[in-house]
């Protein structure tokens, strides 16, 4: 069984089926009125039975239906081979038993050669023509030459005759399926020839019998079987090799209209009728008839293979022309074509009328995210329903394209009234969900718009200007929030330049030691002493000197820098926390606040490397903070709340950000395992001020303590706002009362345990109202 057999000797048998089907064929040929030679037939046959059987399923090979086809197709053969001399000489309907094998063989044969070809995709127009014309061709010369006078001899069952002179007709039909498969194939693997060499065998062997048949004879000599005994092994080596698995596999050559091999084969097919003409000229009027028939038959299959073919010329002409303009995706235009559309455009307009062209690029805020979260096919999806509804909602005369990923761009001409309603359009077409897979997204698009007035001249530098003068505006709409839209102005260019020039050099900081951590005290409002501080980094740049976060965080997390600048910080924080707690500088319970990033959080290692980072500094887990901001937990994936919850296990506490700012939905607060919020600095400034402030941070202080959450404000500058925060709650603040964020030398001198109190934070004598809930 080769299923048991080692995998080598597997690979080798069909080295050994083909040796055992040389050894035979010669001991055939030369012995072939020997038992021996009927013996090793046998032998050979058997084998080629049982190789048909096992081998293709051995190498999986599709369809498994049609091997064991084969497989009985070649013990039908190998039946009829043996029993024809013995049966020819009985009395009817005895010798018929012959034939019945070998007629049921040629129809499993041309089931077996048929399913393959389907299974290749080979069954291709032009090559079945070409099939069909040369089996007219073979067809006409057999039935004259063969089966006509094997069928007229008389002396014999007329059955008899006529199934004699059927045999060529079925290689014909078999000639059809092969040069189908020769057509098509574009590699040649072993199974491959060895199929081909089969049929070659079959049809000499078959012709050869015809042959004989006409002179009356239906067996001759064991002779006549020689060809078909290197068919059974060469059938036998193709289920044996490895590549039989290929024989079904679509990998056909594109059909060419006309080859030098398709020329060989079709020219003597189409001179036949011509030669048949004249070598059978005197013969009998049928005989003119059926090559009359024949020649007409070819005739048209030719036209219809020129006509197939120039057809499919043209076809593939217009699909290649589509899909060099064409997304193949959407099937909207593509950013090529899009170009030579606004190209159009520009020259359209006049320059001194109140028409401009405009240029909408669109991107979708948070495809990253449906992408990572569902997957690509989600993506798509969700993509092609954008295209789809944006050209639905546009008007006609609007070209709409894709040119990227999620990205879209529209083009328009009219007046500022009407580009400003088809931004109102665009918008629509995200109000509502959309509908992706078995979900429902709801999706936002950021806008940027460009637009010119008319020059003739340069509308090719005007059309490409402008699709990048909406793409920087687009980036400002992303960079301001999502869903929203914004106009090009020139001063966007120097921000883009600013933006670059700032992103290299802060590649550069990294490597060069110019970023820092500056720590700001956290203190508890009541009695002044810090009970934490945050680590915020600083950049202190060779020539433009110190350079703000709010200037180059957003720049980190675009470019993903973030990741290395937070890896920076948390490392340096932690290591100087371990050694303030070693030399006594602060309390055990003192934590150190640091800042993540979204895409650190959507690191599944980070809890790892954070406790191993805790071990190495010989700090506890509670004595760090991490703060995020709320989006991370509105975005966030799967990865960054288990990332989130194993932060927590490891007893790290979580605070929100700039709460306040964002979404504020209660919801996540609850979902995600958060310790405390830190109030947003732009609520505590109209504090003691503003009535609204005040009630804002009243109702954040009553939530937080609803849900057990820690508060800190942010941004206390003013005794006022300290008073006002303790009034209404609050327990911890940090802000410029109490110190700015200053390199850990001076934190530490500042702040030492054994430090005399600072001068301003006295305890708050004011108020009464003493009986608050508080917590850290
Ligand atoms: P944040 O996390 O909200 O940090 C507080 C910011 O408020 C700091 O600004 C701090 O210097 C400032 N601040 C503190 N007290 C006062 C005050 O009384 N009045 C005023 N007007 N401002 C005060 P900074 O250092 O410029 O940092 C800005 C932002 O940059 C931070 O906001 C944080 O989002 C980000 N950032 C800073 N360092 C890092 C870091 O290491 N990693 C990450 N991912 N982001 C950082
Ligand atoms: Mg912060
Ligand atoms: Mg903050």
């Amino acid at each position: 069984m080769p299923s048991v057999l080692p995998p080598a000797v597997a690979r080798r048998q069909w080295q050994i089926m083909t040796a055992i089907g040389v050894v035979v064929t010669a001991i055939y040929t030369a012995w072939s009125t020997s038992p021996l030679a009927s013996v090793s037939l046998v032998v050979l046959g058997v084998l080629t039975v049982v190789a048909c059987f096992l081998g293709p399923r051995r190498w999986g090979a599709e369809p498994p239906a049609a091997w064991l086809m084969m497989a009985v197709a070649a013990l039908l053969f190998l039946i009829g081979l043996l029993i024809r001399p013995t049966v020819t000489d009985l009395a009817m309907p005895l010798p018929l038993l012959a034939d019945v094998a070998s007629f049921s063989g040629y129809v499993l044969l041309g089931a077996f050669l048929f399913v393959l070809l389907r299974a290749r995709r080979s069954l291709e127009r032009h090559a079945v023509l070409d099939g069909l014309i040369v089996c007219v061709a073979a067809g006409l010369a057999s039935t004259l030459l063969l089966a006509v006078p094997a069928a007229a001899i008389a002396g014999r069952p007329a059955l008899l005759s006529i199934i004699q002179g059927t045999y060529p007709l079925f290689d014909v039909v078999l000639a059809l399926l092969v040069i189908n498969l020769a057509f098509t194939t574009k590699t040649w693997p072993v199974s491959m020839i060895g199929l081909l060499v089969m049929m070659v065998g079959l049809f000499v062997g078959d012709t050869a019998y015809a042959i004989v048949g006409v002179s009356g004879h239906i067996y001759a000599s064991p002779l006549l079987n020689v060809p078909y005994v290197p068919a059974f092994a060469a059938i036998g080596v193709a289920a044996l090799h490895p590549s039989v698995v290929e024989m079904s596999r679509a990998g056909r050559l594109p059909v060419q209209a006309w080859s030098w091999q398709r020329l060989a084969v079709l020219v003597p097919a189409l001179i036949l009728p011509f030669g048949l003409l004249l070598a059978t000229g005197s013969g009998a009027a049928t005989h003119r008839l059926l090559i009359a028939v024949s020649g007409a038959l070819m005739v048209v299959l030719l036209l219809f293979r020129a006509i197939s073919a120039v057809q499919a010329q043209v076809a593939a002409q217009l699909h290649s022309e589509h899909q060099a303009t064409h997304d193949p995706l959407t099937s909207l235009p593509n950013r090529q074509s899009m170009s030579t559309l606004i190209e159009r455009l520009v020259t359209t307009v006049d320059s001194h009328g109140p028409e401009r062209v405009w240029v909408y690029m669109l991107d979708l805020d948070g495809f990253k995210w449906v992408n990572d979260s569902w997957g690509h096919d989600t993506g798509d999806q969700l993509v092609i329903e954008v295209g789809r509804r944006l050209r639905a909602q546009a008007p006609e005369t609007v070209p709409v394209a894709r040119v990227g990923g999620d990205e879209f761009l529209l083009a328009f001409v009219g007046d500022k009234a009407g580009a400003l309603r088809l931004v109102d359009d665009i918008r629509g077409c995200f109000a509502r969900p959309l509908p992706v897979r078995d979900t429902e997204v709801v999706i936002s698009a950021s806008i940027g718009i460009a637009h010119a007035g008319g020059d003739p001249v340069r509308s090719a530098v005007t059309a490409e200007a402008l699709m990048r003068d909406a793409d920087t505006a687009m980036y400002r709409a992303k960079s301001e929030g999502p869903g929203r839209s914004t106009i090009f102005d020139t001063s966007m260019h120097e921000q883009v330049r600013e933006r670059i020039e700032l992103e290299v050099a802060l590649r550069q900081a990294l490597a060069g030691n110019q970023l820092h951590v500056a720590y700001q005290p956290i203190v508890r409002l009541e009695t002044g002493m810090p009970v934490g501080a945050e680590a915020l980094v600083r950049w202190e740049h060779p020539e433009r000197g110190s350079i703000p976060p709010m200037l180059f965080i957003p720049i980190a997390e675009d470019s993903g820098l973030i990741s290395e600048i937070g890896t920076f910080v948390r490392t340096e924080a932690l290591r100087q926390l371990g050694v303030w707690r070693s030399q006594g500088v602060v309390s055990e319970s003192f934590y150190l606040s640091v800042n993540v990033s979204p895409r650190q959080l959507s690191e599944p290692d980070l809890p790892l490397v954070i406790s191993g980072e805790l071990f190495r500094f010989g700090v506890p887990a509670q004595c760090v903070a991490l703060e995020m901001t709320e989006s991370v937990m509105v975005d966030g994936s799967s990865v960054t709340a288990r990332v989130l919850h194993e932060l927590r296990q490891l007893g790290a506490k979580l605070l929100v950000d700039d709460f306040g700012t964002g979404f504020s939905a209660l919801g996540y607060l609850r979902q995600f395992p958060v310790t405390g919020v830190k109030i947003d600095r732009s609520f505590v400034t109209g504090l003691g001020k503003n009535d609204q402030d005040d009630e804002i941070v009243r109702a954040v202080v009553a939530m937080s303590h609803a849900l057990g959450l820690s508060v800190i404000a942010e941004g206390v500058e003013t005794p006022l706002q300290r008073e006002a925060l303790y009034h209404v709650g609050v327990v911890n603040g940090q802000g410029w009362l109490w110190g700015k964020a200053v390199p850990a030398q001076e934190f530490a001198e500042r702040w030492h345990l054994t430090a005399a109190l600072p001068e301003v934070p006295l305890p708050v004598t004011t108020i009464t109202n003493s009986g608050r809930h508080r917590r850290d």
